[in-house]
């Protein structure tokens, strides 16, 4: 049995003191597995610090009423000021001081979306609410021009409150509930897909003038989120829905599909476009002439070009004449995902003694992880998307012993991160190399932390969700950012 362990006491935090302020960022080895590999800002400002609905330096806008300040310059200033404030509220004695929090770029979305008009000008995004609904996140897309996949009436009803025209969102869940197939209706969304015979009785007798897309099986193997399981008409299964669907005079207008979430590898696009040009052929059999292709999501930011180029490849392969054709998607991940980071706190540790000789952690061999980390959001939180969306996360070091100055030559060991509740599935990282220094009172960040996480996180265990710090970025889209957000104020308000 090995003894209760005794750690030393937390560490002061003393980012307040001017050397942290003005030189943030160490020249440390960029390779080493928790330092980071974005380039950082050269300089910090203490008076960025802020509090949710406070505009207290100037240096940032109020743009919507009764939502979060919007920040300038680069995320990684304002995941440093995270930790400034966070110790200043701590000294001030403030209960959950150091709670966690994301920094959203909001000029990553911009700029994810002018990426999609070079690389895929033909389709339009429909932006699935789904992966992230952030406030800002929607108002800037829809202010872009984006249209939207809603799954639910009330993802509807929140885009509905932007502004939005019914005819922008399409409502891409092939299995709805009645109810919800009424409310649509009766607000002007009557793009829907289906995938089944019941959804067509269902259809026919609550909103017959809808504009109904046919969401077809494709091969989903190549992603990390499988949809197909759940939804999509096998191709065999296409004749018939669409005799039933002309049986019960309804208006089919088109084709969906979804490779699957997190697609990596391009070519599923190719294949799918193929199958759709099948069912397309299938619906001239039936009498319908589809004008709408649906590609879907699954798009990822790594892989988005040559995504793109497969696609176009595939199009042209397949639709050579395009008139009266018109093609969407439905990207979520893609827009969202390297747009937030995620700061948190190292709230507990599990350590060897400091006799080196003693373990506190059970049946571990060399390999194994010696240092257990405990932070406050975890995958009842912000990392349900390890195991809702499959994703692994990468930890890197925000600061260490009261500072932002670490050494990289500071020896690295295997660690073990975990969340805050007390449950044991709540592991955010089996294993990682961080730094033996680190102790309680240190930070850690994420990065793409944008996509399925804090739409899903819960509340378990009396946590919160944790907040988000809104910036515009210091670089490339930053101006354009504010002023499409400015610009979807004064239509609103027009
Ligand atoms: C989740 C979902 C999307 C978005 O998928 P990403 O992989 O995030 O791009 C698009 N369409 C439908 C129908 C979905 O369910």
């Amino acid at each position: 049995m090995s003894q209760p362990d005794i750690l030393p006491p937390p560490r002061a935090i003393d980012l307040v003191s001017p050397p942290c302020l003005t030189t943030v960022f160490h020249s440390a080895s960029p390779n080493l597995p928790w330092t980071r590999s974005r380039s950082p800002p050269d300089s910090i400002e203490d008076d960025n610090l802020h509090d949710d609905n406070v505009n207290d330096d100037g240096d940032c806008d109020i743009i919507f009423p009764g939502l979060p300040p919007l920040f300038r310059g680069h995320p990684d200033v304002h995941l440093r000021n995270g930790v400034i404030r966070a110790a200043h509220l701590s000294a001030a004695g403030v209960p959950d001081a150091e709670r966690a929090y994301f920094v959203a770029d909001l000029s990553y979305v911009y700029n994810q979306y002018q990426r999609w008009k070079r690389c895929l000008p033909e389709i339009e995004p429909f932006y699935a609410v789904k992966c992230n609904p952030d406030p800002f996140v929607l108002r800037l897309l829809a202010a872009l021009g984006t249209g939207f996949d809603c799954a639910s009436n009330g993802e509807i009803a929140q885009i509905l409150l932007l502004d939005v025209n019914p005819a922008r969102i399409i409502f891409a869940n092939p299995c709805k509930a009645a109810s919800h197939v009424k409310s649509a209706a009766g607000q002007g969304v009557d793009t829907m897909t289906f995938d089944n015979v019941d959804e067509l009785y269902k259809v026919a007798r609550i909103s017959p003038t809808a504009k109904l897309v046919l969401r077809i099986l494709t091969d989903d193997s190549k992603s990390l989120c499988r949809l197909g399981l759940k939804y999509g008409a096998p191709l065999v299964t296409v004749p018939g829905l669409l005799a039933k669907a002309k049986d019960l005079e309804l208006d089919v207008i088109g084709v969906s599909f979804h490779v699957g979430s997190g697609c990596y590898d391009p070519s599923a696009f190719a294949d799918a476009v193929r199958w759709a040009r099948a069912a397309f052929d299938m619906g001239l059999a039936a009498g319908y002439n589809f004008s709408l292709l649906d590609v879907g999501g699954g798009f990822d930011d790594a892989t988005f070009e040559a995504t793109a180029g497969v696609l176009r490849d595939a199009i042209d392969l397949h639709f050579p004449d395009r008139t009266g054709l018109r093609i969407i998607a439905e990207p979520g991940r893609y827009f969202v995902s390297r747009a937030f980071s995620l700061a948190a706190n190292i709230i507990a540790r599990r350590a060897p003694l400091s006799d080196g000789k003693t373990t506190e952690i059970k049946d571990k061999g060399n390999d194994q992880p010696s240092v257990m980390y405990y932070i406050n959001d975890g995958v009842y939180g912000a990392f349900n998307c390890i195991l809702f969306d499959h994703q692994q996360v990468y930890p890197y070091v925000l600061s260490m012993n009261g500072s932002f100055h670490f050494s990289g030559t500071e020896s690295v060991g295997p660690s073990s991160v975990w969340g805050p509740t007390c449950d044991s599935i709540d592991c955010v990282c089996p294993m990682t190399m961080l730094p033996e220094g680190l102790g309680v009172g240190d930070w850690l960040a994420f990065d793409n932390m944008g996509a399925y996480t804090v739409c899903a996180a819960s509340r378990f265990n009396g946590f919160a969700i944790s907040k988000v710090t809104y910036t515009l970025g210091d670089g490339h889209g930053s101006q354009e950012t504010l002023l499409a957000l400015k610009a979807a104020v004064s239509a609103a308000t027009a």
